[in-house]
């Protein structure tokens, strides 16, 4: 997603415990959700068929996570018009008790109502019409759907919803007879409905080997002809770039909705919800539609398997934005974007945290400068060592991979380690298991007697932060005349003293000049010359 300012602090409070209800011997295969949205007022009612397999048939008991709802039955789904069988809830948790001789797989009818206090928002829209819009990121499904509210447990997703008169109903996957369905796995904070007036645009589908991918926008009819002419006019274009980069677009179409979400944007599968505000005040970018969509490989398709790994969708959407922008716009594009990046994450308050931080239990706090701009930069540091080649080959390999899954940063280091043919364990404990980076005092004098032109390279970050292996540092030599030569050098240790033969005396020395690094650099010359 994409953060939106003062969205944070009121998060921050409404958050609810983190954890989730993950189980190790429930794999949810898929929920089917009948909602009923309210006339007036906020209640919904909602019927949750939840069908699931057993890994191991211990496991006695399925638990969801549903919040302050009133839960009025659950069944067994083949004796759906039985009686309720047995369970209990305390408000937060569902607790269904499952008897051995039931098998696998299961399926369980829970019958709920009640006033969504987060998750499900309903109310007045910027135009002052009522409107109910889903906003699960990260575990705000369980205030509305009963569900295994953690990433891990992806599931395919049927909503069926029962709306006022006017609105229009948009969700998840394909429409068929009312009922939108996603048939491939999601996560619970991508699972989706959003109902309001709207007005649809279709734009140019998309090719996908025999497969055509309609390409909606859905607006307040207000803000219509604004999405499709500004924002939105090169939709179907951003989608083309990535699917040639990454690989097929994992999704049966892909609708861009304006919305109540409090996130700037959100990338629910197949159906991104972004922020009402930017449309209304006519300042919506092309930047937040490229990271949403790129999200849909990264994120959604492949997510995460746990909140530690956030940089796995965040860094990735926050990248290959750049990279689908500079290929429709120019080099100039990413070359600013991640000089941006590196200025927003080295002044930002997370420096001396590691990416992979595991002493944060609340995902909300993870939504910080580690996981999207320094994410950012693993990559494109990643890419310059490794190669375009074997950078892409790799990533299109850990997307087919691990689509319709999960993953951690260590099979991405595998994978990538694969396409590259070299250890990368260094690389990637280094820029995510390390805070910090490094900064580099440069100090040089030409030798008068040899021509070299003699340097001293210190890593002067602090202690805490540790040393950095840099196995490939671009100087560069500016003098008279114009002239100017590039060498390579490494920095491994602490200190690093290189000799490097100049066929003309410099006048200045530049570090990292093509910005392949996310480093700080002082140069100065050795006094005395
Ligand atoms: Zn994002």
């Amino acid at each position: 997603m994409r953060t939106g300012g003062s969205v944070l602090a009121a998060l921050l409070v409404a958050a609810p415990a983190p954890g989730g209800a993950q189980q190790r011997g429930i794999d949810v295969k898929s929920y089917v959700f009948f909602i009923t949205l309210p006339d007036s007022g906020r209640a919904i009612r909602g019927d949750a068929l939840v069908n699931f397999e057993r890994r191991a048939p211990g496991d006695s008991v399925l638990t969801l996570d549903l919040v302050g709802m009133t839960v009025d039955s659950v069944r067994l789904a083949r004796t759906q018009y039985g009686p309720s069988t047995p369970f209990t809830y305390d408000g937060r948790v569902l607790r269904i008790p499952l008897r051995p001789d039931w098998g696998s797989p299961l399926g369980v009818v829970v019958s709920y109502h009640g006033t969504p206090q987060d998750g499900l928002i309903i109310g007045p829209n910027a135009h002052g019409r009522r409107a109910a819009f889903a906003d699960n990121w990260p575990e705000r499904a369980r205030f509305w759907l009963p569900t295994v509210d953690h990433p891990s447990d992806k599931a395919a997703v049927t909503f069926a919803v029962f709306a006022p008169k006017p609105w229009l109903v948009v969700a998840n996957g394909r429409v068929s007879r009312g009922a939108w369905t996603e048939s491939r796995p999601i996560p619970t904070y991508t699972m989706v409905l959003g109902a309001a007036e709207f007005a649809v645009s279709r734009h140019r589908a998309l090719i996908s080997g025999r497969d055509t991918i309609p390409i909606e926008v859905w607006t307040y009819p207000e803000d219509s002809a604004y999405a499709d002419s500004i924002p939105f006019r090169r939709a179907t274009e951003i989608v083309d770039v990535l699917q040639r980069l990454i690989g097929p677009f994992p999704y049966e179409k892909l609708a861009h909705v304006e919305s109540s979400t409090r996130f700037g944007g959100m990338e629910n599968s197949s159906a991104i919800f972004y922020a009402e505000k930017p449309y209304v005040e006519r300042r919506m970018g092309e930047g937040v539609v490229r990271h949403e969509t790129a999200h849909q490989w990264f994120g959604d398709a492949v997510t995460e398997r746990d909140w530690h790994h956030l940089w796995l969708s965040e860094g990735f959407a926050s990248y290959l934005d750049l990279v689908a922008g500079a290929a429709l716009d120019g080099d100039t594009l990413l070359a600013r974007g991640m000089g941006r990046n590196a200025e927003s994450y080295m002044g930002s308050d997370v420096v001396d945290r590691p990416i992979i931080d595991t002493t944060v239990g609340d995902p909300l706090q993870l939504l910080n400068a580690n996981n999207y701009q320094k994410g950012s930069w693993v990559l494109h540091m990643l890419r310059g060592l490794i190669g375009d080649s074997a950078f892409f080959r790799g990533l299109r390999s850990y997307y087919r991979t691990y689509r319709d899954s999960t993953a951690t940063s260590e099979d991405f280091q595998e994978i990538m380690e694969a396409a590259a043919g070299v250890e990368l364990g260094w690389f990637f404990r280094q820029w995510l298991r390390q805070p910090g980076y490094p900064q580099l005092d440069v100090t040089w004098q030409p030798d008068p007697v040899t021509g070299r032109v003699l340097l001293g390279i210190t890593q002067s970050q602090k202690a805490e932060w540790g040393q950095f292996r840099l196995p490939v540092l671009t100087l560069e030599f500016r003098g008279p005349e114009g002239a100017v030569l590039r060498r390579d050098i490494a920095v491994t240790g602490r200190q690093t003293f290189p000799r490097i033969d100049v066929p003309f005396v410099p006048t200045e020395v530049r570090v990292d000049p093509g910005g392949k690094l996310l480093l700080r650099a002082t140069v100065a010359r050795a006094a005395g010359n």
